[in-house]
């Protein structure tokens, strides 16, 4: 089954070099969307079907974590898996994300820990299924 995903962060450079990943991984990736701030992403949930989001934190207008919170009082779109991409692995809040099952990627990243993770995730979604 192919994923839709979402790729949010205010650096295009880094959706571009997130999107090049993603492309470069082999496994089944179908719609690719992107947005610059988390209320752009809010407004691609509600008019996409997308399964992953990949989300920085540090944003203008809105940032990731108020997106996730807002993601997660929405039944329509608490569902959906999501990847945190930052620099601020240290946040409490994050903390609390990760033991909700959000995964997490440190900035600077390498190709193969971003594949590695999608894989993960694409795995457990997988098996939640059959
Ligand atoms: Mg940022």
């Amino acid at each position: 089954m192919a994923f839709n995903v979402l790729v949010v962060d205010d650096s295009s450079v880094m959706r571009a070099m997130i999107i090049k990943t993603l492309r470069m991984c082999e496994v089944d990736i179908g719609e690719i969307h992107q947005a610059g701030n988390g209320k752009e992403g809010l407004g691609t949930l509600q008019e996409n079907w997308i399964d992953l989001v990949i989300v920085d934190i540090n944003m203008p207008i809105m940032s990731g974590l108020e997106m996730i919170g807002q993601m997660e009082a929405d039944p329509l779109t608490e569902k959906i898996k999501i990847i945190i991409i930052s620099t601020e692995g240290n946040n409490p809040r994050v903390e609390g994300l990760k033991e909700k099952g959000v995964r997490f990627i440190h900035k600077p990243f390498t190709p193969e820990t971003i594949r590695d993770v999608i894989f993960d995730v694409m795995e457990t979604s997988n098996e939640q299924q059959t």
